[in-house]
């Protein structure tokens, strides 16, 4: 590897493409001419407009986001959307969520603050391992939205079909998927994703709204950079935004359009999850933990038969050049997050490593 770096399965903040940190770097001290860094530059600068205006337009490309959907750059990372969305969209104080796993459960959690909220469907029962069936759920007749996690970054399930709604809207968490295949915008009312997992710097969720659902009646307590309403009219800059980030993540976009866009990142991801899930269904030593119809193609959580075999392997990993294997501290074990970024050569090398590993470890 270049640069003495390592295959980085680091689930967030998480590995970046080479080609755009080397950008980044021959730019950082002065951006394009411009005599500065952009970590130096006014956010009111024609240099800066610039950078935010291209970022948002080459996202819009790349997603093929509709004229009537308004893309935002806000602070506070995806957590703060947890509150965030249950203020700005309840209007009569009810919505239906589906928890399938550690993140869409917080944000469950935090919304139970405004509103009455309803459990319709979760995957509790087997450890978050499945994505339950979400063509017939008890959906209320008065709630606001419905709300999904995507993909759960450290379950590593995914949602292969979006839920019924019963024309209720939906509202989902990308995070960990963001931008890792194509995705029809006009299926939900807000997409969001904090985009340290799968974009670039952390400090940022990038928000995806249709138009109408921004609402200037809000309850008094909604603080002012807590209403949409704020970031939509000022174009992502009512306050000082996140500008080195939104620099990044505009870089990686034009480097996602260079390589082909959502459909050729599409076609990537599946052949390096293809590469992982293959060694794993062959395995003795090393299982998959996630039923196999809802894998993730992001997110590859594992264990051996045993929590002191798990902590092995991570150091044999790291040990290697492989870092950042070892699983959330909540469910343990091993996971790969094999983002955008990540080569298929770190795949193939992973499988390649494992593999020699249970030849000379296993004993059955
Ligand atoms: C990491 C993550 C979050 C939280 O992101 P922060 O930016 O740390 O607030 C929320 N949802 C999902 C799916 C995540 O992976």
């Amino acid at each position: 590897m270049k640069y003495g770096r390592v295959y980085n399965f680091s689930a967030g903040p998480s590995i970046l493409p080479e080609e755009v940190l080397e950008s980044v770097r021959d730019n950082l001290l002065n951006y394009e001419g411009s005599g500065m860094c952009v970590m130096e530059m006014s956010h009111r600068s024609k240099v800066f407009q610039q950078i935010i205006d291209e970022a948002e337009q080459d996202l819009r490309d790349l997603m093929n986001i509709p004229d009537n959907y308004k893309v935002m750059f806000i602070q506070g990372g995806a957590t703060l959307q947890f509150a965030m969305l249950p203020m700005n969209l309840m209007k009569n104080g009810v919505a239906d969520y589906i928890v399938t796993g550690n993140w869409s459960n917080k944000a469950y959690k935090e919304a139970q603050k405004y509103g009455k909220i309803n459990l319709v469907a979760t995957s509790k029962d087997r450890n978050f391992s499945y994505i339950p069936d979400c063509s017939d759920l008890p959906i209320s007749e008065d709630a606001d939205y419905v709300y999904i996690c995507e993909n759960e970054t450290i379950h590593g399930t995914t949602f292969q079909k979006l839920p019924n709604t019963k024309g209720k809207i939906l509202v989902s968490d990308q995070s960990s998927m963001f931008l890792s295949k194509p995705c029809n915008v006009s299926d939900y009312g807000v997409i969001y994703g904090g985009v340290q997992k799968n974009i670039g710097p952390a400090g940022m969720v990038i928000v995806i709204m249709r138009e109408d659902l921004i609402r200037e009646d809000l309850p008094d307590y909604v603080p002012t950079y807590m209403s949409y309403k704020t970031h939509a009219d000022n174009g992502s800059m009512y306050n000082t935004p996140n500008c080195w980030s939104i620099y990044v993540c505009g870089q990686v976009f034009k480097y996602l359009k260079k390589i082909g866009g959502l459909e050729a990142m599409d076609k990537l991801n599946q052949e390096k999850a293809k590469i992982l899930y293959d060694f794993l269904d062959e395995s003795k030593m090393f299982k998959g933990t996630v039923e196999k119809e809802f894998r993730s193609l992001m997110n590859v959580p594992f264990v051996t038969a045993s929590a002191e075999t798990d902590a092995e392997v991570v150091a044999a990993t790291k040990k290697a050049g492989f870092d950042n294997l070892k699983g959330h501290k909540s469910v343990g074990g091993l996971r790969a997050s094999i983002y955008n970024a990540m080569p298929k050569e770190g795949v193939v090398a992973l499988v390649d490593f494992l593999r020699q590993y249970e030849k000379e470890n296993y004993k059955g």
